[in-house]
């Protein structure tokens, strides 16, 4: 325990002195210094996480399910899971909406702001548009017809089939499970040896983190652009941030009180280092292998449910994420359309919202990516992404933060449920 917090204190520091050096950095020009010598750690680490999450999810939840012995057992957490997952993002989109209409960020950007934002629009931005707009174009089944990989070598080398990854090693926990026990055995067995080690691997990697999130922060410093037209965009960005902090500190809290009996600030310092991670990398997927390390070992979740709710709740479940797509989406009606949107058009975007945030990999800036569906259903100019993109960045990093606290908060709240929350340790 004492090891672990001092940990987080020191990925902080991290993050602290990355954002310092970073900015003394860019006033000093040695801009490219920072992206030639130290940028390369912060990928280097980001490299390390992504590589071992793969592996981590396989192993995982193939002993997790393995465990469970019983078809039954894993549908009931199966069950309680999805409910979870899906209520949390529906009361984020709603919360999204409702502080959207109450501040109205969008009715703080004037014309001149609008123009220039629009005319700001770098070439990766409306790469990224080209890239929504493929994923766009896919029928209404689509998202269904890609969680069953065709080639499940392919699925296992590329990051953004999580899901297919899921799909293929719940089948082979199920396979497991309805042999005789005897041949399950050593397979499970090898499994578990395999476990411990890539656990043993990830405390390794955690050494190295305050150093990879100083390169990271200090990388994202000099890169960032110019903050000149940042300001117009401060009471949208506030408003995300508003919507991102009740969450983390009001929602996710009377649910662990209400269905867990679990302290929440004990609860938050558990799984500080993790929270840490996903904003210093942006990336629910990354930070994966921590928030696993966190919710078992300091919040004493059993890896029978933590291996198969988290690699899950990191692909599909994104509060953070979605919230954010509401607010956007409203932001950029406000400020692009003369008339305000009526009530079934919001409702609409609960529903948009809530399967854009399911879609979106778990990687930087996919929420900005999906959040084109969601502007095409509402009838919303798809061209506003231009006005929100120059603070998607910091944006990403706090979703990010609640992304991953919602899946820590649903794990604890089922394990609870199924008598699987060892509370010693909180
Ligand atoms: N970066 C987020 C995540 O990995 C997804 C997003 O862009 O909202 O959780």
């Amino acid at each position: 325990m004492k090891k672990s917090l001092a940990l987080h204190w020191k990925i902080l520091i991290g993050i602290l002195f990355g954002l310092l050096f970073g900015l003394m950095a860019k006033n000093l020009q040695l801009n490219e210094f920072v992206i030639d010598w130290i940028k390369p750690f912060g990928t280097i680490f980001i490299n390390m996480l992504k590589m071992i999450a793969v592996p981590l999810i396989v192993v995982s939840l193939i002993v997790g399910l393995a465990d469970l012995k019983d078809i039954s057992k894993l549908s009931r957490l199966g069950g309680r899971t999805v409910v979870f997952y899906l209520f949390t993002t529906v009361f984020a989109v709603s919360l999204g909406l409702f502080l959207a209409n109450i501040i109205e960020p969008g009715s703080y950007i004037n014309q001149e702001a609008r123009e220039s934002l629009l005319s700001n629009f770098s070439g990766d931005a409306s790469q990224k548009i080209e890239m929504a707009q493929k994923a766009k174009e896919s029928g209404p089944l689509q998202p269904l017809v890609d969680i069953v990989p065709e080639n499940i070598f392919s699925a296992l080398s590329d990051n953004a089939s999580m899901l297919q990854v899921i799909f293929f090693v719940i089948l082979i926990g199920i396979g497991l499970i309805l042999i005789e026990e005897e041949k399950a055995k050593p397979v499970v067995a090898f499994f578990k040896g395999m476990n411990d080690v890539i656990l043993k691997i990830i405390d390794l990697m955690m050494l190295f983190s305050p150093y990879g999130v100083f390169a990271l922060m200090a990388a994202l410093m000099v890169e960032i652009p110019g903050f000149s037209t940042l300001g117009a965009l401060g009471i949208y960005g506030l408003t995300v941030l508003l919507g991102l902090l009740i969450m983390t500190f009001l929602f996710y809290p009377a649910l662990l009180m209400l269905f867990a009996k679990v302290n929440p600030i004990q609860f938050l310092k558990a799984i500080a280092p993790a929270q840490l991670l996903a904003f210093s990398t942006s990336s629910s997927a990354a930070t994966l292998p921590v928030t696993m390390e966190c919710v078992t070992e300091r919040l004493g979740v059993d890896e029978e449910v933590s291996s198969f709710v988290l690699p899950l709740g990191a692909t599909v479940n994104m509060d953070g994420t979605s919230l954010y797509q509401a607010v956007a989406a409203l932001f950029i009606a406000q400020a692009m359309l003369p008339y305000p949107l009526d009530f079934a058009t919001q409702l609409m975007i609960v529903i948009t919202a809530t399967l854009a945030s399911i879609g979106s990999a778990a990687v930087p800036s996919a929420g900005m990516v999906m959040l084109v569906i969601v502007l095409g259903q509402a009838g919303i100019p798809e061209a506003g992404l231009a006005l929100i993109f120059a603070i998607d960045r910091p944006l990403d990093m706090c979703r990010t933060v609640v992304n991953i606290t919602s899946d820590a908060t649903v794990a604890t709240i089922v394990a609870k449920s199924v008598g699987k929350l060892n509370n010693q340790n909180i």
